[in-house]
């Protein structure tokens, strides 16, 4: 006898996408010590966290020195205080009603959109927009519901819905059925939107077809234009159809306090193999009081404090500064004749790399002529060839020394 692995890991790539791009940094760094480099590239923030949040935490650090306030063990699911807020704060102001047992805490989106699978059966077919925030298909690799990598890039049992310039990175309904939908909007990598038209257009899919679509709205707070939908609850009967998934990381600079949420509403339902419906309330709540143990109170609190008026006031002043970068990046990327996508209700932008080259080449070119690093989107996805994510999360300050150096690329010396 032996242990033996879970063989589906063998099938995930060996070079994940920041370790390659960290690589190659390296390789510059070290032929270059004197170079001054500029991160356009992951998307981790640069603000500090809102002001009413560190008093927040700094309360709640003092309730732990005494008995009476002392906190143990969290609910698994986040405690009501927080829960009510964001209830009240992000649905019911605009429309949307949800109990308190549909919302469930969490410390970040990552851990819930790659978790979510667990509930599904294995037999389900994916569907992810194409390129794609790459934690979606990579939990469903480890889980065995991929099957094999294609020399295209491309997994055999997941369906891929291109989002590209040609078709104005609106993902068309796939031609033969699947199952598990991922959305995500504002998306990453792409910047781009989808109209509350465009959005039904899933939420009935997933109707007529018994499926269901898994909604990261992660930038949701970006949203800066009046007619896109902040959550897919928006979209009559969503409730039936539809998890959604929001974050405090890029919304109020949660990325290391770790905070985000999962609306599981008791309406939406899968089936058994005898085709009868189960809540997937039931099965979620079940799964995270098994294998998680909350969000610390602390944090909590924290979170608890975005949601006052000065704390919504903060958040969307860091909200702000960097849609500020955002426009700052595409301005100036259009100006030089790009083609930019992005940027607008989200703090990516999407460049069309020049033609004749390829994402990382354009990568490299940056890198080497430019000292400036982002992200090549090849490594969403195979339709993410030939585009670059640039992020604006990086400082001010940095960005404008990043357009700087923009301005005095020469477009026509990069045309291949
Ligand atoms: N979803 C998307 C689309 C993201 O881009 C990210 C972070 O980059 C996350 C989820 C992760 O969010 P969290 O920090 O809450 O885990």
């Amino acid at each position: 006898r032996m242990v033996h692995i879970n063989e589906n890991y063998r099938k995930l790539a060996g070079s994940y996408l920041f370790s390659e791009i960290a690589r190659r940094v390296e390789g510059f760094k070290a032929a270059n010590p004197e170079a001054d480099i500029i991160r356009l590239g992951i998307g981790d923030v640069t603000r500090p966290l809102p002001e009413a949040v560190i008093e927040a935490m700094h309360k709640a650090v003092s309730e732990m020195e005494s008995p009476e306030t002392f906190r143990g063990y969290d609910p698994e699911q986040g405690y009501d205080f927080l829960i009510e807020k964001i209830i009240e704060t992000d649905y019911a102001a605009n429309g949307i009603h949800l109990d308190i047992d549909e919302v469930f805490v969490s410390d970040g989106s990552k851990c819930d959109t790659a978790n979510i699978r667990e509930i599904f059966g294995l037999g389900n077919r994916i569907a992810v927009t194409d390129p794609v925030y790459p934690v979606y298909v990579d939990s469903n690799v480890m889980a065995g519901r991929s099957g094999t990598l294609g020399k295209d890039g491309r997994w055999s049992d997941i369906t891929y819905l291109p989002c590209v310039s040609e078709n104005g990175f609106i993902p068309k309904l796939p031609d033969s059925p699947v199952d598990m939908i991922y959305l995500c909007y504002p998306n990453n990598p792409t910047g781009t939107t989808l109209s509350s038209g465009e959005l039904k257009k899933w939420v009935d899919y997933a109707k007529a077809n018994r499926a269901i679509i898994l909604f990261d709205a992660a930038y949701e707070a970006f949203i800066c234009e009046d007619d896109i939908p902040h959550s897919i609850y928006e979209i009559e009967g969503a409730k039936d159809v539809a998890i959604e998934f929001r974050s405090l990381s890029k919304t109020a600079g949660f990325t290391g306090t770790r905070c985000a949420f999962t609306v599981v509403p008791k309406e939406v339902k899968a089936y058994t193999e005898d085709g009868r419906p189960v809540e997937l309330n039931k099965l979620w709540n079940r799964r995270q009081t098994t294998k998680f143990n909350g969000v610390p109170y602390i944090i909590q609190k924290g979170a608890e404090a975005v949601y006052t008026p000065e704390g919504q006031r903060q958040a969307r002043e860091i909200i702000r500064y960097y849609m500020d970068n955002a426009k700052a990046i595409r301005e100036c990327l259009c100006s030089l004749g790009f083609e930019v996508y992005g940027g607008i209700n989200a703090p990516y932008v999407w460049v069309k790399v020049p033609q004749g080259m390829d994402s990382w080449g354009f990568f490299d070119k940056l890198l080497n002529d430019f000292h400036i690093v982002g992200t090549p989107g090849s490594g969403f996805g195979p339709a993410g060839e030939g585009y670059f994510r640039l992020t604006a999360f990086a400082t001010k300050e940095n960005t404008a020394r990043a357009i700087e150096r923009f301005q005095r690329i020469d477009f026509y010396s990069f045309q291949g």
